[in-house]
């Protein structure tokens, strides 16, 4: 996987069209060309060098085809480095900022985004291994008098951490990996989905005094402690504190439909953030491998 330590080396091989034509070319086809619609292997010349023409078929098809770059309403060099940007910036890209700096449409921007988004979440979903607390938390609305697992038009989240303990005692333990999930509800059944759909089988899961999670956490290993509240729990309530941070601080119109995106987006980049060269370019790469998404399917959240 390609590394890029900054935008300008990033640039360098992305300064042209057909430089990320080039790209998207090699990731559809480098393997060998197989038509979508009949799986023959033959392609003959199409109308340019970026086109595959079936040869028994005659199914025609361009490098963006059946990716999220299809149907992008400006230059792919433009996509590139907003998919750079957002992929490598820690507190993320707001939409607004977006539309003014690469000249686009604010909704323009925003339907970009999602995609890059939708990419993030198909090679970001992280399972959580070994040592796992779990807590959840409100977001969106005033939180003011409305403590614990109070409902309103918030959204309930369930946030996974693994955290790593050291060898050394004099240490203190640290968050290797996390997840968060949107839940419906903090019943056994709901708490249960999220569990696994963030949380390996053979973790030991270490939760609050809330009963609904006997059941719910499966066959894993539990232990329990009566309240969320203090030391056991110091690291998701930070963990928690971060995401919320940061989901106020840049993203103050966070559509709670879409409040899952944000979650992803938060999450891709927190569990690769010792290695956060390499996202530019895996995003980029599971951009070609992701169908299309088509705006009437992005607004529905
Ligand atoms: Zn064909």
């Amino acid at each position: 996987m390609k590394e890029y330590t900054d935008l300008i080396s990033f640039m360098r091989d992305f300064q042209t069209e057909d430089d990320c034509r080039r790209f998207l070319c090699e990731q559809k086809w480098g393997d060998g060309y197989q038509c979508r619609r009949c799986g023959h292997e033959c392609s003959v010349k199409d109308r340019t060098w970026y086109h595959k023409r079936c040869q028994r078929c005659h199914y025609d098809e361009s490098c963006t085809a059946h990716t999220l770059f299809h149907k992008v309403k400006f230059s792919l060099v433009k996509a590139f480095v907003i998919t750079y940007q957002l992929s490598t910036m820690k507190k993320g890209m707001a939409t607004t900022e977006i539309a003014r700096q690469f000249s686009i449409k604010q909704q323009t921007a925003w339907f970009f985004k999602r995609k890059v988004q939708q990419a993030m979440k198909s090679g970001g979903t992280q399972m959580l291994f070994d040592n796992v607390e779990i807590d959840e938390t409100v977001i969106g609305g005033a939180e003011k008098g409305s403590p614990g697992r109070s409902y309103g038009k918030k959204k309930k989240v369930q946030v996974a951490i693994e955290v790593e303990y050291p060898t050394d005692p004099s240490e203190k333990p640290k968050i290797k990996n996390a997840n968060a999930v949107v839940i419906d509800g903090y019943s056994s059944d709901d708490l249960k989905k999220g569990i696994e759909k963030m949380i390996d089988v053979q973790a030991l899961v270490t939760t609050d005094g809330w009963k609904a999670y006997e059941t719910a956490v499966g066959g894993r290993w539990h232990e329990s402690f009566p309240s969320s509240s203090g030391e056991n729990f110091e690291l998701i309530h930070w963990h928690i504190f971060n995401l919320k941070n940061w989901i106020r601080g840049i993203h103050h119109h966070v559509s709670l439909k879409h409040l899952h995106c944000y979650l992803q987006e938060f999450h891709y980049k927190f569990n690769r953030r010792n290695r956060i060269q390499t996202c530019p370019c895996q995003l980029l790469k599971t951009m070609t491998k992701e169908p299309w998404l088509p705006y009437k399917r992005a607004i529905e959240g």
